[in-house]
């Protein structure tokens, strides 16, 4: 097991396959982009695979969610989605995307044994998905959540950041696309992690906000709280159901209290949550050749020094060094 020292147990684990991309969506990446990781220090398939079989085998995890960076961007993604659903016991495998690439790899990544897919779209206007991500391409994005539509991988889930006096007045015009297509909608509370450092508080669209912008046009009615469990999305029905609307306040409704997640690095290093400010290298004893016993053990501390929240709202916080491309969001 992976349990902490506030009996909180880790079982989803998010693995970040590359910190490269082909956008630069401003809360996250400059437009320039980062130097990205040294290719040496990324784990090769293999080694990926042994700390995947490692974790479902012997460290309780249940759920594995592939993430970046752009994990389209990483070769061998369908080779590594059905190594992974190989494993014994077999984790659920899912995916979170820009949707750029889907078209091609939506129904390979089913067939691999992909189980769901979250696609990020932030704007249906292709003039603000140019100025929030500095590539023009909406239409690629739009394709890709279709072809994952087609593949059946569902139900397709669409997230969502909005900024002040860039698209929040979107957040209605994203839901009803959401509704008309069959995908589900979360809207995520912007979080201090650009590699830039340009989080403002007061920039930030609050979950309260977004949802008094949607409660003007749908009738949102909070689905059962018992529901919710570990999931950081508050879900709501909307007009009554069955469709429903996530909203995911990381920073004015945290919910650390109940999280269950620990992340892999695409270099190797265990990060017990988004905002550690400490990581546990797992690359440099696994090619010392390190037995499973001792990565084990290495993983349990990692995840049992795991503080109990993540401190945004305190006056000494601090960002983490590692910006969200290079961590797995
Ligand atoms: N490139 C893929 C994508 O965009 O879906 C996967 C990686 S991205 C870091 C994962 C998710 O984190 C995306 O939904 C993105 O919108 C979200 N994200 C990135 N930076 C964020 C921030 N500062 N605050 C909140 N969410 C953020
Ligand atoms: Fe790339 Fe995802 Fe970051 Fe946007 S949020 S720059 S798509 S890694």
């Amino acid at each position: 097991m992976l349990a902490d020292s506030y009996g909180r147990v880790a079982t989803d684990l998010r693995v970040s396959l590359t910190d490269r991309c082909n956008l630069r969506c401003s809360y996250c990446m400059p437009p320039e982009g980062l130097d990205w990781l040294p290719a040496p220090t990324q784990l090769t398939d293999d080694e990926l695979i042994r700390l995947l079989d490692i974790a479902v085998r012997r460290l309780g995890i249940t759920e594995i969610r592939f993430t970046g960076g752009e994990p389209l961007l990483r070769r061998g993604l369908v080779d590594i989605v059905a190594r992974t659903a190989a494993l014994e016991p077999r984790p659920e495998i899912s995916l979170t995307t820009n949707g750029i690439g889907l078209t091609r790899l939506a129904a390979p990544l089913r067939r691999a044994g992909l189980d769901r897919i979250n696609v990020s779209l932030d704007t249906l206007d292709q003039q603000t998905f140019v100025a929030l991500a500095k590539r023009d391409r909406l239409a690629d994005v739009l394709a890709g959540l279709a072809a994952a539509a087609a593949s059946h991988l569902a139900p397709v889930k669409v997230n969502a950041v909005l900024m002040r006096g860039v698209n929040d007045h979107e957040a209605v015009g994203l839901l009803r696309f959401c509704l008309d297509h069959g995908y589900e909608m979360r809207f995520i509370e912007q979080m201090p992690l650009d590699a830039q450092h340009g989080w403002r508080r007061s920039d930030m669209v609050t979950a309260d906000e977004i949802l008094a912008a949607l409660s003007a046009t749908f009738a949102l009615k909070a689905d059962d709280p018992d529901q919710r469990g570990s999931a950081p999305a508050e879900s709501f029905l909307v007009d009554g159901g069955p469709a429903k609307v996530g909203v995911i306040g990381s920073v004015t409704r945290p919910f650390c209290g109940a999280c269950d997640r620990v992340r892999l690095t695409s270099d190797g290093q265990v990060r017990n949550c988004l905002f550690a400010r400490q990581e546990s290298d797992l690359r440099t004893p696994l090619r010392a050749g390190a037995d499973d016993d001792e990565l084990v053990r290495r993983w349990q501390r990692a995840v049992a020094s795991k503080l109990p929240g993540h401190g945004i709202n305190d006056p000494g916080f601090l960002q983490p060094a590692r910006p969200m491309s290079a961590i797995g969001g």
